[in-house]
């Protein structure tokens, strides 16, 4: 058992997103960063950082293979909040000789090659991004995926050695929808075009009526694989 975690969480369990954040926001003062994919979740959580605590670092991934409505909304967001969210990119030497092994769509020929391309592109840059915290924030909800059905809104992340947070994982979909609405959030425009999570857009695609809402991701794969590794667990 792991008491820390343990207590966090019997703490916060009746706290609301802002209160999460406002809490963690003075327990890891200058140590805690928000990772943004810039999805409907992870708009809300901007939008709640901006009014408790501005300064906190707030960073996206840029994989190079995002569509240009994410790099549009990363512009957009950053001018309406006034908040200086980071970009952290792959490793050019690394992403080169694997295009150059492997070809540029690898992805689609094996999982391994879709788990390396994510690894290479997300995951190494994540963890080049955290160094120097000891928590990090991101908008993971229960009802997701069938891979997120056990998180909790304080989880020990023992890939990165931190303390990750998940604010909204009691949330459901509706929740998240009608504060974007009530706050007037902007929002990826492709999530009105039947795409309610949004990665790469080799990786991504709209999914039809009555389909899971992670459908669209690496649609090829059996659905328990769907995850790029960032929120994978020991
Ligand atoms: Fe590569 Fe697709 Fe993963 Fe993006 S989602 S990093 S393109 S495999």
């Amino acid at each position: 058992m792991d008491l820390e975690i343990e207590n966090y969480n019997a703490r916060l369990k009746d706290a609301s997103p802002q209160e999460i954040l406002g809490f963690f926001a003075k327990e890891f003062k200058g140590r805690i960063a928000f990772a943004t994919s810039l999805g409907a979740e992870d708009q809300v959580i901007t939008e709640m950082i901006a009014g408790i605590d501005p300064d906190m670092k707030i960073f996206t991934l840029d994989t190079g293979r995002l569509f240009q409505e994410t790099y549009d909304l990363l512009d957009i967001t950053r001018k309406k909040y006034g908040l200086a969210i980071e970009v952290s990119f792959p490793d050019a030497v690394d992403v080169e000789e694997m295009v150059n092994k492997h070809g540029i769509n690898l992805f689609y020929e094996s999982v391994e090659n879709r788990k390396l391309c994510c690894f290479i592109r997300k995951t190494e840059p994540l963890s080049r991004a955290l160094q120097g915290t000891d928590a990090w924030i991101c908008g993971l909800r229960r009802d997701q995926s069938v891979t997120r059905q056990q998180i909790s809104i304080v989880e020990r992340d023992n890939i990165q050695n931190k303390i990750k947070i998940n604010p909204l994982a009691d949330w459901g979909l509706e929740q998240v929808w009608g504060y974007i609405r009530e706050k007037k959030i902007p929002y990826n425009t492709l999530h009105d075009k039947g795409f309610p999570s949004i990665g790469c857009l080799p990786c991504t695609r709209a999914i039809l009526p009555g389909e899971d809402i992670r459908a669209g991701r690496w649609w090829w794969e059996s659905s328990e694989n769907r995850e790029c590794g960032l929120h994978q667990k020991l």
